[in-house]
């Protein structure tokens, strides 16, 4: 029962980020107007926008004019829905998992606005930031736990939260910093500009809620399984080497395994290089 409500309000707030990651790029509001139809711009029902039930009634299709709905609206829904389930298996009813649920949602955002526009907005990991800095050292077993820089033993005891707080401020900076020093050096070896700033932005968001072995952990995540995308796509002759597979999805791919089983993966990996 608790479980079906949690799925539920993740479904309805999935409903939501499709209008996030529709109207943030364009840098239109995203409370008002209310969804329309983007072919006849006839205004959505309330009982035409419950999350995958409508698209499901509805065929897909708009009730006024049978424009195609993307399938991308209740998928977004579903894997926003689910997320917040594991959230709350994973980590309980807790401050942790209510911060786990806000990240996973930005994960979803980032991943697709990317996909469409190849960018990484500010109005999005700014605030990430300050969050990160702000409230996750509250909450984040990640920034006192096994992610985190282990401070604990090096510096004079000034209380669980400065800890957390100074472990989310190295996170912060030193998340950023592999991305953005390969730009550079990316930047004076080829003459042009490679990794946009928006990942550069995005792992120091990352940092700020993880800590930096957790950031890390995202980039390698991200940079392996992107590489096994990359090379299957030009493989199977998908992709053209010269067009640029966007990163974000990759590194939101690698931040979700280590919010779920980034010690677990560490602990693995340890154990895997002293064989
Ligand atoms: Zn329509």
């Amino acid at each position: 029962m608790i479980f079906g409500i949690v799925l539920l309000f993740g479904l309805i707030v999935g409903s939501f980020l499709n209008v996030c990651i529709a109207r943030i790029p364009l840098e239109s509001s995203i409370i008002s107007p209310p969804s329309h139809c983007p072919r006849c711009n006839t205004p959505i029902r309330w009982y035409d926008n419950i999350p995958l039930a409508s698209f499901a009634i509805l065929r897909g299709r708009c009730r006024t004019c049978g424009q195609r709905i993307s399938w991308r609206y209740p998928l977004v829904e579903l894997l926003n829905g689910l997320l917040f389930l594991w959230a709350i298996i994973e980590f309980g009813f807790t401050g942790e998992a209510i911060l786990v649920m806000a990240l996973c949602s930005t994960l979803v955002v980032i991943t697709f606005i990317d996909l469409d526009h190849q960018i990484i907005p500010d109005v999005i990991t700014y605030p990430g930031m300050v969050i990160g800095l702000g409230v996750a050292p509250f909450f984040m077993s990640s920034l006192a736990g096994p992610l985190s820089f282990g401070l604990g033993t090096v510096l004079p005891p000034m209380g669980q939260y400065g800890t957390a707080f100074l472990n989310a401020f190295i996170g912060l900076v030193l998340g950023g910093a592999p991305l953005y020093l390969i730009g550079l050096l990316w930047e004076k070896l080829r003459k042009v500009e490679a990794m946009g700033g928006g990942d550069v932005k995005y792992m120091s968001m990352v940092g700020s809620f993880l800590g930096w072995k957790g950031a890390f952990l995202t980039i390698m995540l991200g940079a392996v399984s992107g590489s096994i995308v990359g090379i299957t796509l030009i493989l199977l002759k998908k992709h053209q080497a010269d067009k640029v597979i966007p990163f974000g999805p990759f590194l939101a791919f690698g931040t979700l395994l280590t919010l779920f089983r980034g010690p677990e993966i560490i602990a693995w990996y340890l154990g895997f290089i002293r064989l």
